[in-house]
C-alpha cells in the first residue's frame, strides 16, 4: 500500500489528510485560512497547516495531491483566476511552493474537478468513463470526464459549467458575463427568490422545510429552480453524452424534493438515445471527495 497527502484548499479552510492508494482517508483535519481576513495569503496559511499536520504523521508519503478553489493552471500548478474575490490568492504558485517546502512530487487540480474524480474513484462509479458532475452551492461548479479523462482544456480550466449562458438577456454575473447558469441554478439563486417573496432570510434548510411542509409558494419556487437546473444539464448531456450525471453540494441531500424531480425533468427533455444507460444521482462522499479526488488525479499523473 502507498500513501499520499491530500490537501483541499477552500475559500475559508484547508482540509488535509493522508490518503492511501486505495482511497482510504487517514487522519483528516482542517485548518482555517481566513483567520486574519486573508492578510496572511491562503498559500502561506496552507503551507503552515501542512507543516503542522506533518509533525504527527508517520507515513512515508509518495507525493501530494492538491485540490484548490479557483481557476488552476494544472500544468504549472498555479492559481490563475477566481470567479469570486479571495484577497492574495490569484497568482499563488502552489506546486512550486509545495515542492520547495516538502520536496515531494505535487499536482494541483481545481476543486470541482477533484470532487468529481473523488466520487468516481470512491463512490463506486469507476465503470463510468463519461461523467458530467455539477456542484450546487453559493455558485455552480462542475467537472466533466470524457472517455475516462477529466476535461482540462488548454490551461486546465475547462469545465467551468457555472458560467455558460442560459438566458441571453439575463442577470449579470460576477464573472462579467450575462445570464450565466449559476445565476439561476445555484442555491443562492433559489434563496434569493425565496427571500424576496417571504421577506426574511431563509437558509437552505429553512427553505426545504417549507417545501417539505407543502408550502405552495415554496414548491412553486422550487419547481422553477429545478427547471433551470435541468436546462443546463440537458444541454451538457447533449454535448457530452454521459453515462452518469452526478449532482453535488449540500442540496443534493434532498432526494425527493430535488434529485428525483430533476432526474425526471432531464429524462423528459433529452433526446431519447441519450437516455440509454444514463444514471443520474446525488454525490455520496460529501466533504471528502475533493481530498481523495486530488490524490486520484495525482496518482493518474504520476
Ligand atoms: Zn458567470
Amino acid at each position: 500500500m502507498k500513501y499520499y497527502l491530500g490537501v483541499d484548499i477552500g475559500g475559508t479552510s484547508v482540509k488535509i489528510a493522508v490518503v492511501s492508494s486505495e482511497g482510504e482517508i487517514i487522519n483528516s483535519t482542517s485548518y482555517s485560512v481566513s483567520y486574519d481576513n486573508y492578510k496572511t495569503p491562503i498559500l502561506d496559511s496552507t503551507v503552515d497547516a501542512v507543516k503542522q499536520y506533518l509533525k504527527d504523521v508517520n507515513y512515508e508519503l509518495e507525493g501530494i495531491g492538491v485540490s484548490a478553489t479557483g481557476q488552476i493552471d494544472t500544468n504549472k500548478g498555479e492559481v490563475i483566476g477566481t470567479a469570486g474575490n479571495l484577497p492574495n490568492y490569484v497568482g499563488s504558485k502552489i506546486k512550486e511552493r509545495f515542492i520547495k517546502e516538502f520536496n515531494l512530487h505535487t499536482t494541483v487540480q481545481n476543486d470541482a474537478n477533484c470532487m468529481i474524480l473523488g466520487e468516481k474513484w470512491i463512490g463506486n462509479h469507476d465503470e463510468h468513463k463519461n461523467i458530467v458532475g455539477i456542484t450546487i452551492g453559493t455558485g455552480v461548479g462542475g467537472g466533466i470526464i470524457v472517455d475516462d479523462n477529466i476535461l482540462l482544456g488548454l490551461k486546465g480550466i475547462a469545465g467551468e459549467v457555472g458560467h455558460f449562458t442560459i438566458k441571453k438577456d439575463g442577470k449579470p454575473c460576477m464573472c462579467g458575463n450575462i445570464g450565466c447558469y449559476e445565476q439561476y441554478a445555484s442555491t443562492t439563486a433559489l434563496l434569493n427568490k425565496a427571500n424576496e417573496f417571504y421577506n426574511v432570510n431563509l437558509n437552505g434548510k429553512d427553505f426545504f422545510e417549507k417545501a417539505h411542509n407543502n408550502d405552495q409558494k415554496a414548491l412553486e419556487i422550487l419547481d422553477e429552480w429545478i427547471d433551470d437546473i435541468a436546462v443546463g444539464l440537458v444541454t451538457l448531456t447533449h454535448i457530452f453524452n454521459p453515462s452518469l450525471i452526478l449532482i453535488g453540494g449540500g442540496v443534493s441531500l434532498q432526494q425527493e424534493l430535488l434529485i428525483d424531480p430533476l432526474e425526471k425533468r432531464i429524462r423528459s427533455k433529452i433526446m431519447p438515445r441519450f437516455n440509454d444507460d444514463l444514471t443520474i444521482k446525488a454525490c455520496t462522499l460529501k466533504n471528502d471527495a475533493g481530498l481523495v479526488g486530488a490524490v486520484y488525479f495525482h496518482i493518474s499523473k504520476s
